[in-house]
């Protein structure tokens, strides 16, 4: 990935994306934001406890960077399912948004937009047909299929070939800070034909999983052949990423973006 600074803020872009015309994408950073610690700085999360004020504040600092009004923003409520909907301009933002982990839209200026602390974001882009996706897998939405039933998605609304698609799996807890229960190594094995590929053990400590992997096999297997794995985990890199788990819960979300570019 490539890091751009903006004055005080960062953000990361996917080397497969960021030199294509058409499409505006970012993974930000918590850095450049107005929030206080523990949410400090860049946090878009509104349901974590931070003031309402800096948390809209930081978004339109991230819309600014994007080149958009806030308003174009479109998200979902995120629950960990494979639901995907498709967002409109027409159609305005709802509060509270409704539930999903994946966002699509064929619309040029509707700034897709989800949040993370630990979570993969995953960026969809069809240069072809012109569609973007955001989608939002934890272990249960990767287990649900979020990245597939995105991609999925993008071929029943909009006519996508799945080989057209470029995808990027951003920054996220990684297989060296993954440590997971018994149960969630049960429901890998179960869902995954290779589950065991996706799951290790580090200098004998408990079972570690790996959502990179595990997403990337699961969009191939729909046809998509184009993808970057970012590689950085929020955990070890938790002074530039909301980290979940490094921070014991008490922390920021940060935002991932992706838009359109035209009118
Ligand atoms: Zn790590």
């Amino acid at each position: 990935m490539f890091r751009v600074r903006h004055n005080d803020l960062a953000y990361y872009q996917f080397d497969n994306l960021r030199y294509l015309d058409g499409v505006t994408h970012g993974i930000f950073t918590r850095r450049g934001g107005v929030s206080q610690a523990p949410f400090d700085s860049l946090n878009v999360g509104s349901t974590v406890g931070d003031n309402p004020e800096h948390v809209e504040a930081n978004r339109q600092r991230i819309a600014a960077i994007v080149g958009v009004p806030v308003e174009n923003t479109r998200t979902t409520w995120q629950v960990h399912s494979a639901r995907v909907i498709v967002a409109r301009r027409d159609v305005p933002q709802e509060y509270p948004p409704e539930q999903a982990d994946g966002i699509i839209t064929a619309d040029p200026g509707v700034m897709l937009m989800m949040r993370f602390a630990d979570c993969v974001p995953m960026i969809f882009f069809d240069p072809r047909k012109r569609v973007v996706g955001l989608a939002h897998a934890g272990w249960r939405g990767t287990i649900a299929g979020i990245g597939p039933a995105t991609v999925n998605a993008m071929v029943a609304e909009f006519r996508c070939n799945p080989q057209d698609i470029i995808v990027g799996i951003g920054p996220s807890i990684g297989p060296c800070c993954y440590e997971v229960g018994p149960e969630v190594t049960a429901q890998v094995r179960e869902t995954f034909i290779d589950g065991d590929n996706y799951i290790f053990s580090v200098n004998g400590s408990g079972a570690h999983l790996d959502l990179w992997k595990a997403n990337q096999y699961d969009i191939q297997a729909v046809g998509v052949r184009k993808i970057e794995v970012a590689g950085l985990c929020t955990v070890c890199h938790r002074h530039e990423f909301f980290s979940h788990r490094a921070e014991a819960g008490r922390t920021g979300r940060f935002g991932a973006v992706v838009m359109l570019n035209g009118d």
